[in-house]
């Protein structure tokens, strides 16, 4: 019988479905014991700070993470820095094998004039700003403005438009964090435009996140009907339309055909729309885009332009993983062989091995297939030196105990509002949660 340790790095989706990979790999020869570590006093990654707060649905994959923490071989290290208070070399020397799992942080740039404006953020800002991560928490989000425009055609910005565009009270129930919360409530935008630099059909939003957006109850969702179908009718000249594309064509007819109510709030695709400048005098005015056609199956710029004045600015349009000491980094991902960090006892799961791709279950296929290569290459354990002789003995962990704690006050906090809970944006303060 041979017993394992293994590290991972990163308590977010693919933390934990690696760590369950491992657990459910175990067998009468082989044990592992798993150590998890991260960074913030708070766990589960973008469950907790990606995902939008009106879509409590897909958080409760949650619960699947906390029943794989609760095995007897897992313990977690949270308010631990690889680089910072741990060295990676100090896990790679210790464990068998190091899991990379921390995603992929920093918000892809733009590239154009008038990026760096007051006003204009990346969704890799915006969207942790409104989840309360202690890191963006103090973000000033400025809604005094009427008009906001949402860069890029996927799911992150169809979840920035929906935050902007809905009515404040649609989040009075959900876990916001309370300076977003009360950001939203005051929020003087009402025009959302979401901008494709491509087709419609060419969109990487998926159909139930489009079916959706009919049932906004408080907001009018406009498509250029004409651009719907002329989707449709380049789609079919190019053969024949695949079940995916052929199910988001049919959601943009329903959201061009559904009634609108005349409200104030709006959200309004325009799609062959590139980004050329952001411009103002020291803060946000106006976007310039460029229009784009479709030409033989290609998009080509017409070299003709258009103007939407705005205050606000939010580029969606992918990340990449932020550098890490000691990791070679390759197109914005950590440099690895199918998760295999190569010639080390390091590997990779999820967006830092993939990229900014796939919804929260594509991380668990993805942690069993890098398990099953870690186990491959399993040779002589190594002998047992506890990780926790290596931290200051004044640095707090947040252990899976602490963590409950956290996690059950905050619970606890939004009780008495019907909120799921109301989330601790301060470290200090979450890490005297985990004391109490
Ligand atoms: P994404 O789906 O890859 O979409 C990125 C968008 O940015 C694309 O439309 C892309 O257009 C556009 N883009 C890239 N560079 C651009 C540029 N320079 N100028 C203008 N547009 C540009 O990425 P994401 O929205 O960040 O989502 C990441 C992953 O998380 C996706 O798999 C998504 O489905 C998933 N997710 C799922 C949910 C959910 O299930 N509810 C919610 C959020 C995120 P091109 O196609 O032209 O490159």
């Amino acid at each position: 019988m041979n017993h394992y340790s293994i590290a991972i790095v990163g308590a977010g989706p693919a933390g934990y479905f690696t760590a369950q990979g491992l657990q459910n790999s175990q067998s009468d020869d082989r044990t592992f014991s798993i150590d998890l570590f991260e960074r913030l006093p708070t766990m589960w990654g973008l469950v907790r700070s990606g995902v939008a707060p009106d879509h409590p649905k897909i958080k409760t994959v949650a619960k699947v993470f906390e029943k794989v923490a609760a095995e007897p071989n897992f313990r977690l290290f949270g308010n631990v820095e690889i680089g910072k208070d741990v060295d990676l070399a100090d896990l790679t020397s210790r464990y068998d094998a190091v899991v990379m799992c921390t995603g992929s942080a920093v918000g892809r740039r733009l590239g154009i004039p008038g990026e760096d404006l007051q006003g204009s953020y990346s969704a890799a800002e915006f969207v942790p700003w409104y989840n309360g991560h202690p890191d963006f928490a103090g973000l000033n989000i400025d809604l005094s403005g009427t008009t906001a425009v949402v860069i890029g055609a996927g799911n992150v910005a169809m979840d920035c438009a929906r935050m902007l565009a809905v009515d404040p009270t649609e989040l009075d129930t959900t876990d916001t964090a309370d300076h977003a919360h009360s950001t939203f409530h005051q929020s003087n935008i009402r025009k959302v435009y979401i901008a494709g630099r491509r087709g419609v059909e060419h969109a990487a939003f998926t159909a139930p996140e489009l079916r959706d957006l009919p049932k906004l109850e408080n907001t009018d969702v406009h498509i250029d009907a004409n651009q719907v179908h002329e989707a449709h009718a380049r789609a079919e000249a190019a053969g024949e339309i695949e079940k995916h594309l052929a199910s988001n064509l049919e959601a943009w007819r329903l959201i061009a055909e559904h009634p609108k109510s005349g409200h104030a709030r709006t959200m309004e695709f325009r799609f062959l729309s590139a980004p050329k400048e952001i411009k103002g005098n020291g803060k946000v005015e106006e976007i310039i885009f460029g229009i784009n056609k479709v030409e033989g199956g290609k998009v080509v710029d017409t070299g003709e332009t258009y103007s939407i004045p705005c205050s606000l600015v939010i580029s969606a349009i992918g990340y990449e993983a932020a550098p890490i000491p000691g990791i070679v980094m390759e197109s914005g991902k950590i440099k690895n062989v199918d998760g295999r960090v190569v010639d080390t006892n390091i590997y990779t799961v999820g967006w830092a091995k993939r990229g900014p791709s796939g919804v929260i279950g594509t991380n668990k296929s993805d942690a069993s297939d890098v398990v099953a290569l870690l186990i491959e290459d399993l040779g002589q354990p190594k002998e047992a030196s506890d990780i926790a002789a290596v931290l200051s003995p004044d640095h707090q962990i947040i252990t899976q105990d602490a963590w409950a704690k956290i996690n059950a006050a905050e619970i606890a906090a939004g009780e008495p509002d019907g909120r799921p809970r109301v989330k601790e944006v301060s470290v200090p303060k979450l890490l005297s949660l985990g004391l109490n």
